[in-house]
C-alpha cells in the first residue's frame, strides 16, 4: 500500500473543486483519508451537513472497492486469508520473548507492554525501532519507525548503542526513526492520524507509542472523570484500529498500570485502560523486575497463544537473553 493511497480527492466524481479546497483545508488530503474518518468526523472538520459527507464518503468507499483499494462489507475467508498473509513479524532479538510471541511481534496487530516504572517498557521499545530495521533475513522487516514520545524518554544514544550491538551502521538508524513529541493527548490523537498518512508515503513498519495512557491519566485525574477519559482513550484505541487496517506497521505501545483494590486474589496490578486498551491489543505483555536484574515477561490474554513466561536481561547493548 503506497501511491495507491495518494488517491486524489478531485478524481472522485461529483466533488468540485470548492469541496476539494474544504477537504484540504480540513487536512484530508486523499480518499483513503474520507475512508478513515466517516462522514460524522467529516462534517465536524469541515463544516459540511452530515447528508453531504455522508454521500462523499460512500462515493470515496466505492471507488476504492472498484479499484479493489478496500474490502466490500463482506469480504470472502480466502480474501481475508491473503491479507492475513502479508502480515510481516519482527523478531525481539531474544529467543525467549521470540518464543512468547511464537516468532515475533505482528503487523497489522498492537502490542501491548505494561509494568511498573522502571520494569524495560522503553528499553523494549528502543529495542524494537532497531530490530525493525534489520534484513529479512535476520528477522526484520527493513522498515522505518514512527515514534511518539509523550513522556520525553526516547534516547537516540540508546538507539546508537543497540544498533552497534548487532552490528548495524547507527546514523542509518536512527535516521530511520521519525520522533514526535506528544504533549498532551489531543496532540498524540491528532498524530496517529498524522502517521497514517505518512505510513502511506514512507516504509514504515513500526508505530511506538510510549505511553499510550500517561497523557490520558495525567489529564483525567480522580474518579469523577474516569468515565471521560475512559471514552478518550476508546477513541484513540479505534483511531490505531483503522491505523493498523490502514498500513501493514506493526504497532507497540507502553502503558502505566494501577493497582486494583478489590483484588482479592492474585497479582492486584492491573494495566490503565482496563478492557478498552486490552480489547485491542493483540499481544499483552506484561513485564516485572526479577532476581538479580532480570526482567520476568509475563504473555497475558492472547486470543491464540496460551499464558506463558520469558525472562530476559537489558543490557547497554539492548535486550538479551
Ligand atoms: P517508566 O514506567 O518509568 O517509563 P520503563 O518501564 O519505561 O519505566 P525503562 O526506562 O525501559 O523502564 O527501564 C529502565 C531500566 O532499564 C533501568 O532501571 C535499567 O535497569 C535499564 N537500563 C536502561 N538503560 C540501560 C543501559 N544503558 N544499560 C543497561 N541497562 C539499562
Ligand atoms: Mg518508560
Amino acid at each position: 500500500m503506497t501511491d495507491e493511497l495518494e488517491l486524489r480527492l478531485d478524481s472522485l466524481a461529483g466533488v468540485g473543486p470548492v469541496t476539494t479546497r474544504k477537504l484540504n483545508d480540513a487536512g484530508i488530503q486523499n480518499i483513503m483519508d474520507l475512508i478513515v474518518r466517516g462522514p460524522v468526523e467529516i462534517a465536524e472538520l469541515t463544516g459540511m451537513d452530515i447528508d453531504s459527507s455522508s454521500k462523499i464518503c460512500e462515493k470515496a468507499r466505492e471507488d476504492l472497492v472498484k479499484g479493489g483499494l478496500i474490502a466490500k462489507d463482506f469480504i470472502s475467508a480466502s480474501e481475508l486469508y491473503k491479507k492475513r498473509q502479508t502480515i510481516g513479524m519482527i523478531t525481539t532479538g531474544t529467543d525467549a520473548l521470540d518464543t512468547l510471541f511464537a516468532g515475533g511481534i505482528e503487523t497489522q496487530a498492537l502490542t501491548e507492554v505494561y509494568g511498573e516504572f522502571g520494569c524495560g517498557k522503553t528499553q523494549f521499545c528502543h529495542t524494537m525501532c532497531v530490530q525493525v530495521q534489520k534484513p529479512k533475513a535476520e528477522g526484520g522487516l527493513e522498515g522505518g519507525v514512527l515514534y511518539m514520545d509523550s513522556e520525553n524518554t526516547f534516547r537516540p544514544e540508546r538507539i546508537k548503542s543497540m544498533a552497534e550491538g548487532y552490528g548495524l551502521d547507527p546514523k542509518e538508524v536512527l535516521s530511520k526513526i521519525h520522533v514526535g513529541r506528544a504533549y498532551n493527548s489531543d496532540q498524540q490523537m491528532l498524530m496517529v492520524d498524522k502517521a497514517l498518512e505518512l505510513a502511506t508515503k514512507h516504509p514504515i513498519k513500526l508505530l511506538g507509542i510510549d505511553s499510550l495512557t500517561s497523557a490520558f491519566r495525567a489529564e483525567f485525574l480522580g474518579r469523577g472523570t474516569l468515565a471521560e477519559r475512559q471514552q478518550k482513550i476508546r477513541a484513540h484505541m479505534r483511531d490505531l484500529d483503522k491505523f493498523m487496517e490502514g498500513t501493514n506497521a506493526a504497532t507497540v505501545v507502553t502503558n502505566q498500570v494501577h493497582s486494583n483494590p478489590q483484588a482479592m486474589f492474585g497479582d492486584p496490578t492491573k494495566p490503565v485502560g482496563g478492557h478498552i486498551v486490552g480489547h485491542t491489543s493483540k499481544f499483552r505483555i506484561y513485564l516485572r523486575k526479577g532476581k538479580a536484574g532480570t526482567r520476568v515477561c509475563r504473555l497475558k490474554d492472547s486470543p491464540h497463544l496460551p499464558e506463558s513466561e520469558a525472562v530476559i536481561s537489558i543490557l547497554e547493548e539492548g535486550i538479551r537473553d
